[in-house]
């Protein structure tokens, strides 16, 4: 199947042609769906299906893939970390899987997180404990987490430790998965690990967590989805809570069908060839910055060590931008180009190879020649980024 990058909906709708060397953000449309994807959502669209068998097939997927017990899909890694802990919560009784979440008698309820895992993804990771009825226990610092923060905070209220893996968190100082796990195990307390946006499917089960959650629409490249998987007793669990809470979270066939497809299609990609060709863009954009005034660029691999590098892009004062001033020249290009901007006011941002379609390094590169080259800059090439919250304010004017 060919994709024409410049495909006529977002014309049709009125919404601009970008180009997304930013990453997998949700606030981009979330992924580039395989075409195995695409074909089984399509197919299973006009069929009726029993979802609970739908989802058993899932489950001999996941389980897999994974190397869990079990696993289900649900609409997103968000949602799954909601139905586990509140799993953790109700296990399989039905009437407290609809009490929730604010009737809890008797439901253990306290969720230990490291304080430096408490992250903002796009909302807070902990608010997905806190949809359950849970309460969330921070252990340790932002800096620093020791062993006895996590050992003595467990008490009889202790439902799950929740253990975050993603670039947004603290990345020294905190416990090790291994370290969380063996002290939350020597309590009897089972562990879920939010492993939102990581290549490695079968890892963080192996290294010690009970659940784990990956989103469907990152790196697996399926529709908007979440998968669970682990320990049958937690994903049994979890699952129930289609019957609550997650209702409100509700997963069509559609999305099953689509991010088992996703799944399997990982299974047979071509993951060298996908890397040869990340690394030829990161080398085509080196070559297009090498040697300008004001500008340094260099290939940095991923903070949690997921088989992807990214270029780093220092913007000095000599480029005539700063580089909240350049990433903003980039969004405002034809096309429009969205770099991955989380730490600009550092005077850096990143150029992201994953979600590229064909030839589209050559237009990022093209537009970055052209605005380092103009003679003239534009009225905010030196601005300084501030925290604004104005235009999210104005939706949906
Ligand atoms: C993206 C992300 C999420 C949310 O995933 P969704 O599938 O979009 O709900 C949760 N945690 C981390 C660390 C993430 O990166």
């Amino acid at each position: 199947m060919t994709y024409r990058p410049n495909e006529p909906i977002r014309q049709r709708l009125g919404l601009r042609p970008i180009i997304n060397v930013s990453g997998t953000m949700t606030a981009l449309g979330a992924s580039i769906i395989v075409p195995e994807a695409i074909e089984a959502m399509s197919e299973i669209a006009s069929q009726w299906v029993e979802m609970d068998d739908l989802q058993r097939k899932a489950n001999t997927v996941v389980a897999r893939l994974t190397g869990g017990e079990a696993g289900f899909i649900t609409a997103c890694c968000a949602a799954g970390i909601s139905m586990a802990v509140a799993g953790t919560m109700t296990g399989t009784n039905l009437l407290a899987i609809e009490r929730l979440p604010d009737d809890i008698e008797g439901l253990k309820n306290e969720v230990i997180v490291q304080l430096g895992h408490i992250v903002n993804y796009g909302a807070p990771v902990d608010q997905s404990a806190r949809l359950a009825g849970a309460t969330v226990v921070p252990a340790g610092t932002v800096s620093i987490t020791q062993d006895y923060h996590v050992r003595e905070a467990i008490r009889d209220r202790t439902a799950a430790g929740l253990y975050v893996v993603t670039h947004h968190s603290v990345q020294y100082g905190m416990l090790s998965l291994e370290e969380f796990a063996a002290i939350c195990h020597e309590k009897g307390v089972p562990v879920i690990v939010d492993a939102a946006s990581e290549y490695d499917l079968t890892g963080f089960l192996a290294r010690g967590a009970d659940v784990v959650i990956y989103s469907g629409h990152k790196f697996l490249g399926g529709p908007t989805s979440g998968i669970v998987a682990g320990r049958k007793d937690l994903v049994r669990a979890a699952y129930l809570q289609n019957r609550g809470l997650a209702r409100a979270m509700k997963v069509g066939k559609e999305t099953v069908a689509g991010a088992m497809a996703a799944l399997e299609a990982w299974e047979k990609r071509d993951h060298a060839g996908i890397r040869r060709r990340e690394e030829a863009a990161l080398e085509v954009w080196r070559a297009a910055l090498a040697g300008r005034p004001g500008i340094d660029a260099y290939v940095i691999p991923d903070p949690t060590n997921n088989p992807l590098d990214r270029l780093q892009v220092d913007v000095g004062p000599d480029s005539g931008y700063t580089a909240a001033g350049l990433a903003a020249a980039l969004a405002s290009a034809s096309p429009p180009i969205m770099v991955r901007n989380h730490e600009v006011e550092r005077g850096h941002f990143f150029l992201d190879p994953c979600n590229l379609h064909p030839g589209e390094e050559h237009t990022v590169a093209e537009a970055l020649v052209a605005l380092l080259e103009a003679p003239t800059r534009p009225a905010n090439a030196m601005m300084v980024p501030r925290k604004n919250s104005a235009a999210l304010l104005a939706w949906p004017d």
